[in-house]
């Protein structure tokens, strides 16, 4: 999304992010339903329409569907596409790497996550499948490279100050993937950003080190952590349908999301499941359980 100024902040009462966090379930639910569709074969269109079903289903709305024009549920961007590609008749194959961006909204309140996966024979493959299953354990790499990176981001949320923290994470996350001898780039014209009672709201979250550190991170506080990676340079351009952004170079690229709810106790991952406790565990981070 595009760069915000300085503007207001949302900061969110507990019993608001609660709302937050039925809609970011139900987010969940939609990637895992689209990851359990994915094979080769299958249409981003097919895809689509699997996310449209588990929305209605769940009594939500979709946060995409005409957002600015946007004519879809999802985002499903393959290869070099990085993100905001629109579904339609393109046919997934071995070896794609597959970025799905979804959003749901649930009385007034919004949920925001993206996964990627390279795709093997039997759907999305699982981390260090890819080689004999099909696809190149490269593209393996930078998926894994980017989810780490995000988790890197959502973990300064609680060992950070200030929002600064998060991009000087990720890049240090990208930069130690990258230290075995990938060149990984990272996008910069797209950030993370505030989440809320809409989508998209203040602050902009980078994904890269700036001498500014930005604002203080406060208890209220809802963001998109959402490093976009390269397998090359990390700049972009956007195709002539006005949506899809691939890379300039043609490398491959992927994109992880959650939308992530600082609280008095600690932080909570609000379309993640387990609320982030396995991965940021793992970090030494304890989480926020809403449910
Ligand atoms: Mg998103
Ligand atoms: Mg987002």
């Amino acid at each position: 999304m595009a760069l915000f100024g300085r503007e207001r902040v949302e900061y969110k009462t507990l019993e608001q992010v609660r709302v937050m966090r039925r809609a970011g379930l139900v987010v969940a639910d939609v990637l895992a339903a689209v990851r359990a569709a994915a094979r080769p074969g299958t249409t981003t269109a097919d895809l689509d329409a699997v996310a449209a079903a588990v929305i209605a289903d769940a009594g939500a709305t979709s946060n995409f569907l005409g957002y600015e024009g946007f004519p879809a549920t999802i985002c499903t961007s393959v290869n070099d596409e990085v993100i905001h590609g629109i579904p339609g008749s393109r046919v997934l194959a071995v070896g794609d790497v597959v970025s799905v961006d979804a959003g749901a909204v649930v009385d007034g309140w919004h949920g925001d996550s993206a996964t990627s996966f390279v795709l093997g024979a039997d759907g999305p493959l699982a981390p260090g499948a890819a080689g004999d299953a099909g696809g190149d354990p490269a593209d393996d790499a930078l998926v894994r490279a980017t989810e780490a990176a995000m988790w890197a981001g959502i973990a300064a949320l609680a060992t950070g100050r200030r929002l600064g923290d998060v991009g000087t994470a990720v890049e240090t996350a990208v930069e130690l993937a990258g230290a075995g001898g990938a060149e990984l780039g990272i996008v910069e014209e797209y950030v993370g950003h505030g989440i809320g009672t809409a989508m998209h709201q203040p602050p902009d979250v980078l994904n890269y080190r700036t001498s500014d550190r930005g604002m203080r991170l406060r208890p209220g506080m809802c963001l998109c952590i959402e490093p976009m990676i390269t397998r090359g340079s990390g700049a972009t351009r956007e195709l002539e349908d006005g949506w899809t952004v691939v890379t300039a170079d043609g490398s491959r690229a992927a994109h992880w999301e959650h939308s992530v709810a600082i609280l008095e106790g600690g932080i909570s991952v609000l379309t993640a499941r387990d609320g982030g406790a396995e991965r940021l565990g793992a970090l030494g981070v304890d989480v926020v359980l809403l449910d």
